[in-house]
């Protein structure tokens, strides 16, 4: 309503002052030499006006043509990020269902629209890659590598692949070279941990190693790396503080104590990890200085005194008393490991020998020990180290397991239980920065 107010107001005005200036009158002239041109002013001032906007409409043409293959570009362009994009999300659902085929297609479609950016080329990289074309997939990662805005996106691919394929020093290379590109970056700090182990350098595995890990048989590796014997004394030292339980660390920290001469330290070393965890090979090196079978038995009672009736306990004691002919206390300790129900075929075995130490070469001894050893032979087996990966036995604890090398899985186990399933060492890798997507 006001806008129709005001045109109205505006058309008055301009009426007014047309017949204001109709009324004015006068003329305009223009003469050159003889040439002579007059109109009325009224007239002239119309004239004007009406080139202006002629010249003005010519001028604007003149633009719009001159900008027209311009703009034509530019909606050329529009379309195809709009293509592209549309591409590039197909390529990454096809990559997250696994249709490999379909994401290199995709893939191939966005680059072609898209041009090589860092996006295409990851996405392009993964569908190589998940088509099983590694060498393909690793030519887009050096592509990639290249480029100053994605090289830490392509070192991350070629160090993912190099630790699939199990080219450790390759690995490594890349995996000094990603630092310098991103130091301290999360990722890679898993990778280099992963690498250290797989190259089994265990002092880098150490630092490396998240705060949860366990840092007890790192440092024990370490320190069986470690020249110099002050620096592997320390490792020793922080392997069992680290896990008094674990007992290859206590034993090698006692071990050391012993040497540089201090046997009661040593000593309370091997009680305070049988205290966190009783472990047989522990009484050993505690037994080393008790040639006497009947000291001995004085001795095992200081070592497990903080925990009398653990099974392990109870069979340590059973065990020196065997030796040194108290059977009374043998058959106590094992009678409670068996009433306890917590034991494994070892009890049952040394009541056997129980039997023909008390009773000597009797029917009513051969009757028992038949007895005794037909429980041993349904009973649990005793515990052992294993690689918890392949589930081969070992003769001690080890870094490393003997029969599949697999880096950090030997344990001290009575079930073994090979992980059937488990993916490789490193195949963890193979999962990367499309984790999320490609699952
Ligand atoms: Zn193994």
């Amino acid at each position: 309503m006001a806008r129709a107010i005001w045109i109205l107001l505006l058309l008055g005005i301009g009426i007014a002052v047309a017949m204001w200036l109709a009324e004015l009158g006068g003329t305009v002239e223009i003469k050159v030499g003889e040439a002579w041109i007059g109109t009325s002013f009224p007239i002239a001032l119309l004239i004007l006006c009406v080139t202006f906007l002629v010249l003005h409409g010519i001028l604007s043409l003149i633009g719009a043509i001159r900008r027209w293959p311009g703009r034509l570009r530019n909606r050329r362009a529009w379309r195809h990020r709009q293509d592209g994009d549309a591409a590039l999300t197909r390529a990454l659902v096809a990559l997250s269902a696994g249709t490999a085929e379909a994401a290199r297609l995709e893939v191939r479609k966005a680059r072609k629209l898209l041009g090589d950016t860092p996006q295409t080329l990851l996405l392009a990289a993964e569908a190589e890659r998940l088509s099983g074309h590694d060498e393909a997939a690793a030519a887009v990662f050096r592509q990639l590598a290249e480029r100053e805005d994605a090289r830490f996106i392509g070192l991350r691919g070629l160090l993912r692949q190099a630790m699939a394929r199990g080219d450790w020093d390759a690995a490594l290379a890349l995996a000094k070279e990603a630092e310098q590109v991103q130091p301290g970056a999360a990722w890679l700090r898993e990778e280099r941990a992963q690498l250290a182990l797989q190259t089994h350098n265990w002092r880098e595995a150490l630092s490396l190693a998240p705060a949860d890990a366990p840092r007890a048989p790192l440092a024990l590796a370490a320190a069986g790396q470690e020249p110099d014997a002050a620096r592997a004394a320390e490792l020793e030292r922080q392997a069992f503080q680290a896990d008094p339980g674990f007992a290859p660390a206590a034993i090698a920290h006692a071990r050391r104590l012993r040497a540089e001469g201090s046997p009661r330290r040593a000593r309370s070393v091997l009680e305070d990890a049988w205290a966190a965890s009783p472990h047989p090979d522990l009484a050993e090196p505690y037994l080393a200085d008790d040639p006497d079978p009947l000291t001995r038995v004085k001795s095992v009672e200081m070592l497990i005194r903080r925990n009398p009736t653990a099974s392990e306990s109870r069979l340590l004691l059973a065990r020196v008393a065997l030796t040194a002919g108290l059977t009374g206390r043998a058959r106590g300790a094992l009678e409670a490991v068996v009433k306890s129900g917590t034991t494994d075929r070892r009890a049952y075995l040394m009541l056997a020998e129980l039997e023909e130490a008390e009773h000597g070469e009797t029917a009513e001894a051969r009757a028992a020990q038949a007895r005794w050893l037909r429980e041993a032979a349904t009973a649990r087996p005793e515990p052992r180290w294993r690689c918890g990966h392949c589930a081969a036995e070992q003769r001690a604890w080890a870094p490393v397991c003997t029969a599949c090398d697999t880096a950090g899985r030997v344990i001290w186990t009575a079930e073994p239980v090979a992980e059937q399933a488990a993916p490789a060492p490193g195949a963890k890798a193979l999962s990367g920065p499309l984790q999320a997507v490609t699952g």
